[in-house]
């Protein structure tokens, strides 16, 4: 770690500036970053150029944080950007940059209220990131001026040429000062691009950032062609065939990464999620419980998996694809660390394809098509692996304790027949429909509820905001029983416990199982006896 950060250290910035970068989770500078950060700072102009999603924002952000004399008057940077999205995106980063600098940046874009923007501008602001016409429109009206910036930036070059900036462009540079330092980056450099740069850029210093660097380390890396609907599925059994392995799971989101970990648990996997949303202490629990083996999937976000050590990673899996080439490889990166094998898999729903090429294609991966194990593979599989373990026990002899239950079993039963039934006990879960891992099922008769009652689970809970009142409704609504005859409701944090009357619960779970409330797909189950959330198992 220490030695990460060290690449920030050596650009000289000053501490509040190395603050922000550390709480924004940055642990060294990307290549653009590192190219630019240097140049940057002496005061150059600069043309930029790398790919989307390699942390150009930050690239400009951190030395314009570094010039600006935060005790001045007047806009001091001014960054152009395409579109709303894209400037309110820079102005958060910007405005994360220059926190413990305590600067302002403001976005102002169209499509909305100008007047808060002119009260927003007029209490003073350090940087303003905008789209060029609503720039321009507030220089026109003069609630704007750009007679005291030192530096531009034309963020996303490319695309404001496209959608037809160029002459709003041309007069907001006008209306700055001669002796600024102009900056333009850009993921592409079309023709248009060089002649503005020619135009409004002193001897511009030009920095690429290639983009075949990018390769694929040399791991085994498969696809597996699955519907959203069955990814989980999938996985449950991924996971199965190989025991144990040790699965890093990407999502997208936080909410998919939680419902992923939810579901797993749910099923008997030892699982957890991993977010932003997660404070520094619950990161490094979960991580502990991970490094300690207590868990052996991690389900996280790429946010959250950002600077992740963990060197025992035997899979890491793309629940769901990454966004581009650069997250697939930095993703798989994770796993095949320190000459060990490593595996990395990617769902592709069938809307995906394309998407999967482009990462072939960047990447330069080789990303071969597999066919998901069958439940009877999955089976031999895991019979295959207690076998072994089985073996090792055997061989250590030390079970001296057990002799004489063993002896009690097979008096009067044939002992193929005795194993048989335990290995069907350890097993059995995987006859059911829902392979889940040493899950017994559980009558609804056994789930600890009331007399004449039913004990039910659901994978929803406070976490997702729902009420009792939420649970009570839903239930009453959907599977048509009086509000009154539903008690008991137990809310936790990612899940939930009803009582509902023995005889209408087989109703309930065909009514709520997949069924959506407070927006949300839930699983409903009967409750194991003691609460626990069926983490029998391993
Ligand atoms: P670009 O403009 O090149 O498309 P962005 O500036 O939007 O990329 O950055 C993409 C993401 O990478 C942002 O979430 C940003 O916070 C993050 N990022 C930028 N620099 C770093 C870094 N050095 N380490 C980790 N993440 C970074
Ligand atoms: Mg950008």
């Amino acid at each position: 770690m220490e030695k990460n950060v060290a690449g920030f250290n050596e650009f000289g910035l000053g501490s509040e500036v190395m603050k922000a970068v550390t709480s924004m989770g940055f642990e060294e500078p990307t290549p653009i970053q590192k190219k630019t950060i240097p140049v940057l700072l002496t005061g150059k102009d600069v043309i930029g150029q790398a790919q989307t999603g390699t942390g150009k924002t930050a690239a400009f952000g951190i030395p314009i944080v570094e010039m600006i004399d935060k005790n001045a008057q007047g806009v001091q940077a001014i960054i152009l950007a395409p579109t709303r999205e894209l400037a309110i995106q820079a102005a958060e980063e910007m405005n994360k940059l220059g926190k413990y600098k305590r600067l302002h940046a403001l976005p102002v874009y169209g499509g909305t209220s100008i007047e808060r923007q002119i009260k927003a501008l007029k209490k003073g602001v350090h940087v303003v990131v905008g789209t060029p016409g609503r720039v321009l429109d507030h220089i026109e009206r003069r609630t704007l001026s750009l007679k005291d910036v030192r530096i531009v930036v034309l963020d996303e070059a490319d695309e404001m040429l496209d959608m037809g900036f160029v002459d709003d462009i041309t007069k907001i540079l006008k209306t700055t000062p001669a002796e600024r330092q102009t900056l333009l980056f850009s993921a592409t450099m079309p023709e248009g691009i060089l002649n503005i740069s020619k135009r409004y850029m002193r001897n511009p210093e030009k920095i690429r950032i290639a983009t075949d660097a990018l390769t694929a380390p040399k791991i085994s890396q498969i696809f597996y062609e699955v519907r959203p609907s069955e990814k989980i599925e999938a996985l449950a059994r991924l996971i199965d065939s190989d025991d144990g392995g040790i699965f890093l799971v990407f999502c997208h989101t936080k909410k998919e990464a939680d419902e992923v970990a939810t579901n797993l648990k749910f099923r008997g996997y030892e699982a957890d999620a991993m977010h932003g949303d997660f404070s520094q202490a619950q990161r490094e629990a979960v991580l502990k419980k991970f490094r300690d083996s207590r868990i052996d999937v991690l389900v996280a976000t790429d946010v959250a998996a950002r600077g992740l050590d963990i060197s025992n990673i035997s899979h890491v899996v793309n629940f769901s694809i990454p966004q581009n080439p650069e997250s697939y490889v930095h993703r798989i990166g994770r796993t095949g660390r320190a000459g060990r094998e490593g595996v990395a898999i990617t769902f592709v729903t069938p809307r995906e394809e394309r998407q999967l090429k482009l990462i072939k294609a960047v990447s330069k991966a080789d990303i071969k098509r597999g066919k998901l194990p069958s439940k009877e593979q999955v089976m031999e599989a895991r019979l295959e692996s207690l076998k072994d373990r089985i073996q090792e026990v055997v061989d250590d002899k030390n079970f001296d304790r057990y002799l004489s239950l063993a002896e009690r079993l097979i008096d009067g039963t044939d002992p193929r027949e005795a194993l048989a039934a335990l290995l069907k006990f350890q097993l059995g879960g995987y006859e059911s429909e829902t392979p889940s891992r040493g899950r017994e099922e559980v009558s609804l008769d056994d789930t600890g509820a009331g007399p004449g009652m039913a004990r039910l689970f659901m994978t929803i809970g406070r976490g997702q905001d729902v009420k009792a009142g939420d649970i009570v409704n839903a239930i009453s609504k959907k599977a048509d029983i009086p509000r009154h005859d539903i008690k008991n409701v137990s809310i936790f944090d990612t899940f939930t416990f009803v009582e509902v009357p023995r005889d209408s619960a087989e109703r309930v779970i065909e009514f709520m199982h997949q069924s959506i409330i407070s927006g949300r797909k839930v699983a409903v189950a009967p409750a194991k006896p003691k609460g626990d959330m069926g983490r029998a198992g391993r």
